[in-house]
């Protein structure tokens, strides 16, 4: 093995790998194996919160050390100051230690240790699932300080690659820490057969129904797929609330609405969950342990997990299609077209995932060696693509939602709305 620089050794060996893929499978637990689910489970919650406690304690900290720091300035009483900071400088101490070394909180709380079940790598992938959430904090402000896991229905835990500890058993088995050899559906031919994929880590979930699954990240340095043959195509697509979108050729997807359609029956049976609820809170029994709450609870789960699996499998089709028949795919950039300020149609966009079937669009194109890009809305619609006239200029009006078909006043062309902004979405990428 030739020597490695300080460079590539700060690197973690998995980020080195050029692709990297996920894959979930449905796995079928015993009982025992239940248990180390739900009890790893249930520490990784337990973990991640007292990693948010000591964060929170070290953020307030790290605000009143600055504010102490200006006040000691024009303080009559400096040395007050410089003991209240030497005080604030030694929590602080302990709580870094306790928060990049994981191996205190082992120290700290022995029950972890002394548990035979519990994995203790999935330690490490929780300290960076907490990290993650914290670089999205400093990222995106919006996304809030890492808040505290409640207790849930569903269990959820990562555990991490360290030397062979993750693995494929067979067609139909994985070997996962302390859980051990664990059935699962039938693993694809590709992934059997290849030795250049390296697994990073697995993650285990039971749902609000009580399914489990695993998801294994997996890494390689060859491509996952091979690339699909190139088709000289290009096409732009406008999302609208008629349809799912209407492509540059004209062609139109249907959106097939799946929760408005199945609302009445959600609605029903939720309803059915809440008089069971107000029933067991009547007779001062716990929800966890009233039976007919439970099996209620089960039922809407399952209808959530339907509409939501209809809804991926029908994008996951559009989104390969869209990938296969065309080398790029343009779309607009959702922001712009400000649609979410209106309330009503909210929730019917809500209902069409186009978030969804852009980040589809996004790995496949580059899972299969194709474009997907995103563009600025700005004009689209109003942009006849013939002469370039742009409606609400030389006192003509503007084009509103109820204009479906319009014709420009410049070069008499005939314009189906979302057909031309589909168009001239594709020409702000391609000029
Ligand atoms: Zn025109």
């Amino acid at each position: 093995m030739k020597p490695k620089s300080d460079e590539e050794e700060k690197k973690p060996l998995f980020a080195k790998l050029k692709y990297h893929f996920g894959i979930k499978l449905v796995a079928f637990p015993s009982s025992d194996q239940k248990t180390t689910i739900k009890q790893n489970s249930d520490a990784a919650r337990f973990i991640y919160n007292e990693f948010v406690a000591l964060g929170l304690e070290g953020w307030k900290l790290r605000r009143l050390e600055k504010s102490l720091i200006q006040n000691q300035v024009s303080s009559s009483n400096p040395e007050w100051f410089t003991l209240a900071l030497k005080a604030v400088a030694a929590r602080l101490k302990i709580i870094g230690d306790q928060l990049y070394n994981p191996t205190q909180l082992k120290q700290r709380f022995k029950w972890l240790d002394k548990n035979k079940r519990i994995d203790s790598t999935m330690l490490y992938a929780t300290l960076n699932f907490y990290r993650a959430s914290w670089n999205m904090f400093h990222k995106v402000h919006s996304a809030g300080i890492p808040k505290f896991h409640k207790k849930s229905d569903s269990q959820r835990y990562s555990t991490l690659k360290t030397t062979n500890n993750i693995r494929i058993a067979d067609q139909n088995h994985l070997k996962i820490p302390k859980v051990g050899q664990i059935r699962v559906t039938k693993i694809p031919d590709w992934l059997l057969n290849r030795t250049d994929i390296e697994i990073s880590g697995a993650s285990v979930k039971m749902d609000a129904v009580g399914r489990y699954s695993i998801s294994l990240t997996l890494g390689s340095d060859h491509p996952f797929k091979e690339e699909l043959p190139k088709t000289n195509s290009k096409v732009g697509i406008d999302v609208n609330v008629e349809n799912l979108y209407i492509d540059s050729f004209g062609d139109v997807v249907e959106n097939p609405r799946f929760y408005q359609k199945q609302k009445k029956q959600l609605q029903k049976e939720q309803r059915k969950l809440g008089k069971r609820a107000a029933r067991a809170k009547k007779e001062h029994r716990s929800l966890r342990t009233a039976k007919n709450y439970q099996k209620q609870r089960k039922v809407v789960a399952a209808l959530h997990h339907r509409i939501y699996n209809q809804r991926h499998n029908f994008l996951h089709h559009v989104s390969t299609a869209l990938i296969k028949n065309h080398d790029l795919v343009v779309a607009e950039k959702l922001q712009g077209k400000n649609l979410l300020k209106n309330h009503a149609l909210s929730q019917r966009i809500q209902d069409v995932g186009w978030g969804i079937l852009f980040e589809d669009l996004a790995y496949k194109a580059k899972l299969y060696g194709k474009e997907f890009t995103k563009v600025d809305p700005k004009m689209t619609t109003q942009t006849c693509h013939t002469c370039g006239f742009v409606m609400g200029r030389g006192g003509t009006r503007k084009l509103t939602l109820a204009d479906r078909i319009w014709t420009c006043p410049k070069c008499q062309t005939k314009h189906v709305r979302n057909h031309n902004a589909a168009i001239n979405i594709l020409s702000k990428a391609t000029v």
